[in-house]
């Protein structure tokens, strides 16, 4: 099927400003890549500088404003330091994206506690320091700011061999519904963005490894998603058409979480 790449107008976005948390790689490249492409100002975080770099000369074009930023997320500090850079950069700060995230299948049972603290200090601790320090900037956006959490419907149900994962992935959605009635009176609108299998992903990679197309025969559309699925509708939730969406989960995963009976992975 013809999956069209300009769904939106030339410059929906123009005159944002958006961090993309894990944009230097996957799912938060395309993000990232996308923003930039609707004329947003772009400030991509993660750990590799290398990584970073080589994302930053695959995606600027002549406007400039895609920049880099190597931090932490779990580092509550580094991330206020991220947040005043991008304000000194850009000025204005509208759009937050979080979306970094580690996962490794474990059985519970052999799962150590430094893992079990890495994958919650990285999805959901990362996740609340940019909501905390990206708020006062937020607050401020003319076009009401927004904040997109990545999860997944594995949250919904529980998810053998990645209780630290499913834990984590499950609280950023509780997290999200409860900013979304405390933050609404300052225009913040913040949803749950769920992809479902995305081919090329290394999410897709370590589930479902050498065999990726038995994660397409999964879904009720028989095929796994392109990672521009996720951000049209990253775009879309960022746009005035996601003006009077808050609270939401967003599932983007051709219907794999209603058709359950697979593998629980
Ligand atoms: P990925 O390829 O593993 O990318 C994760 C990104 O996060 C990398 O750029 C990584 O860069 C960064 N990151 C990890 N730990 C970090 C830290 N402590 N501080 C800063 N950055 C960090 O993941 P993905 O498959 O693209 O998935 C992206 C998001 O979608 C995740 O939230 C995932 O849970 C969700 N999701 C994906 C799928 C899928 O099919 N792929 C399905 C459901 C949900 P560095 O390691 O260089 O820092």
């Amino acid at each position: 099927m013809l999956r069209l790449d300009d769904v939106f107008v030339a410059d929906i976005l123009k005159g944002r400003t958006a961090i993309v948390t894990g944009g230097g790689s996957g799912l938060g490249l395309i993000i990232a890549q996308s923003l930039y492409k609707y004329g947003c100002d772009v400030h991509i975080v993660g750990r590799d500088l290398a990584k970073l770099e080589n994302a930053k000369q695959q995606t600027i074009g002549s406007r400039g404003g895609f920049h880099i930023h190597q931090c932490d997320v779990r580092d509550y500090d580094g991330v206020a330091a991220v947040v005043q850079k991008v304000l000194d950069l850009s000025a204005t700060l509208d759009i937050l994206v979080n979306n970094a995230a580690g996962n490794f299948l474990c059985d519970f049972e052999s799962l150590s506690k430094n893992g079990w603290h890495s994958v919650i200090d990285i999805d959901l601790n990362g996740t609340f320091n940019f909501c905390k320090h990206a708020l006062d900037g937020l607050k401020k956006s003319q076009w009401g700011g927004r904040i997109i959490n990545l999860a997944t419907t594995q949250a919904y149900f529980g998810w053998p061999q990645a209780a630290h994962a499913a834990s984590a992935k499950s609280a950023i959605c509780t997290l999200t519904k409860s900013l979304a009635v405390e933050l609404g009176g300052h225009g913040i609108r913040i949803n749950n963005l769920h992809p479902g299998p995305i081919a090329g992903t290394e999410g897709v990679r370590r589930m479902y490894g050498d065999s990726p197309n038995a994660a397409g025969a999964l879904t009720c559309l028989g095929e796994m998603g392109h990672a521009s699925d996720i951000s049209n509708m990253a775009v879309y939730l960022c746009s005035p058409a996601g003006s009077f969406i808050t609270g939401a989960d967003l599932v983007v995963d051709g219907g794999r979480w209603l058709k359950r009976g697979g593998p629980e992975k």
